[in-house]
């Protein structure tokens, strides 16, 4: 290195990255993802059969975790509902489809995510998180997904794909994470609790990192 003498070293420092440096090294560095709490405003989404808790709430209170998650793990997480809006527009309206739309697609993200609550009208006993895709060329990373949620909680569920609105803004692969059934007791149980929130939040974290490397 030559000799830079006070001025060069001044500059030198200056060009130095400070932080930037760790925040590489992080697994989701440089990566932004979506992360959309489904429902909220008036529209409550599905409630809870034996506690009547609203999907919204937990939606957001996972989709908040996410959020954490995500940001310690270096990504630019990007919310479409925040606690903040959904107060604001707890007894006016919910937010509406094109709002979702116009933040994901301002956002340039790497992945879409939109935390929803389920709800079997058949069955009480179908439990777990399963995952809906819209568009056939994110199958395998759906079927990722769904895999590692099987695996981890014991179940056997499908992935299903439809033409579902939200999974239709940007470019990104877009996912929604059905975090469990609202008509099943454990899950509706479970799902209150801020460890299991914790248990899934961290599952989905490991398989998105290594379906963004
Ligand atoms: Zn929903």
């Amino acid at each position: 290195m030559p000799d830079l003498g006070i001025n060069g070293l001044k500059l030198f420092s200056k060009s130095l990255p400070k932080t930037s440096y760790a925040n590489e090294n992080l697994p989701l560095s440089g990566k932004t993802i979506v992360v959309d709490a489904g429902h909220g405003g008036s529209d409550s989404g599905t409630l809870g059969l034996m506690t009547g808790i609203r999907e919204d709430v937990l939606n957001l209170e996972i989709a908040t975790l996410l959020e954490s998650n995500l940001k310690k793990m270096g990504a630019s997480v990007v919310m479409t509902r925040t606690k903040e809006i959904t107060e604001a527009l707890r007894n006016e309206r919910k937010l509406s489809f094109e709002e979702r739309g116009a933040i994901i697609e301002g956002s340039d993200a790497d992945m879409m995510l939109s935390i929803h609550q389920n709800f079997n009208e058949d069955s009480s006993k179908i439990k777990g998180v399963q995952i809906l895709l819209r568009d056939k060329e994110y199958l395998d990373i759906a079927t990722q997904f769904q895999n590692t949620f099987n695996n981890a909680l014991g179940t056997r569920l499908n992935i299903i794909k439809d033409q579902y609105a939200v999974l239709s803004f940007g470019n990104q692969p877009s996912f929604i994470i059905e975090c469990g059934f609202l008509s099943n007791a454990e899950d509706e149980t479970n799902l209150q609790t801020k460890e299991y929130q914790e248990k899934l939040v961290d599952i989905l974290c490991d398989e998105i990192q290594k379906q963004l490397k």
